[in-house]
């Protein structure tokens, strides 16, 4: 069910994870911002830690680089000591956050019902979720990859409405690929990523699903993006390590403006 690429922007989001001082962000930042002047076929979104969202969100001010959270808590205020809301992060600069990253799943024991609450809490207030699914090595090996993506989209997007598909967009990240080297095979990649546009239309009808961004993470890197981004279901990437070096990351999202004409 795939449908003319243009309906879908690519999105390339970098995750800086647990990494980057407020200066060094800032650097980071601005490297990107220099590397990525002019108009761009892609939407492209920085994710640094919370401490430097205001000050990457200043340096990107005016050059079309959006910035994101790395997670948000699904109230809006109130006695949840250490938590961070959508209202924080809006103040803060941020319009994007990802949730429910296997980081978070594995170390932090996040639900699937715990993720949906802080997609409703995002799309609230007009936030951009950015919401990750995905099996482990052990669920992959037993054949168990679609049973596990599908309920994680299940959670995330059932009886979901939205007003326009760029509202959210899902991450596919097989967890063994993350931070690991060792990325999806692009055809097996777009397997799943069909089957979760599948999902999506049930849950959210065809015109929706066919808009709806889904992006691949797990070691995505300057010289296995092109292909993967050459999937017709693969729109865009959320890139870990890559993103750390401005020179990584700028030449993924050249990748994913490559794709653009030979998709068209
Ligand atoms: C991630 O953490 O979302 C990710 C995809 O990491 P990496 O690119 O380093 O595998």
């Amino acid at each position: 069910m795939s449908r003319p690429h243009l309906v879908r922007r690519p999105l390339v989001a970098g995750n800086w994870k647990l990494h980057q001082t407020i200066g060094a962000a800032r650097q980071l930042a601005r490297e990107v911002r220099n590397a990525l002047a002019g108009p761009r076929d892609v939407q492209v979104v920085l994710a640094p830690p919370f401490t430097a969202l205001a000050a990457v969100a200043e340096v990107l001010e005016g050059s079309g680089i959006e910035v994101a959270a790395q997670d948000v808590w699904y109230a809006d205020q109130g006695a949840f000591t250490g938590e961070i809301s959508a209202p924080l992060l809006l103040d803060a600069g941020a319009r994007h956050c990802i949730v429910g990253h296997s980081e978070r799943r594995q170390l932090c024991g996040e639900t699937d019902a715990l993720v949906r609450r802080k997609v409703e809490a995002l799309l609230a207030h007009g936030m951009r979720p950015i919401a990750c699914v995905g099996e482990t090595l052990e669920e992959r090996n037993a054949g168990r990859t679609l049973d596990v993506v599908l309920r994680q989209v299940d959670a995330i997007l059932g009886g979901l409405s939205l007003h326009a598909p760029d509202q959210l967009a899902v991450a596919y990240e097989p967890v063994w690929a993350i931070g690991t080297g060792r990325n999806a095979l692009p055809a097996d990649a777009q397997e799943v990523h069909a089957a979760v546009r599948r999902r999506a239309a049930e849950h959210l009808g065809e015109a929706t699903a066919a808009g709806l961004r889904i992006l691949y993470g797990g070691s995505v890197k300057p010289d296995n993006a092109a292909e993967l981004l050459a999937q017709p279901d693969v729109d865009g990437a959320l890139v870990g390590g890559a993103s750390l070096s401005a020179a990584s990351f700028v030449a993924i999202v050249r990748a994913a403006e490559g794709r653009i004409p030979e998709r068209g």
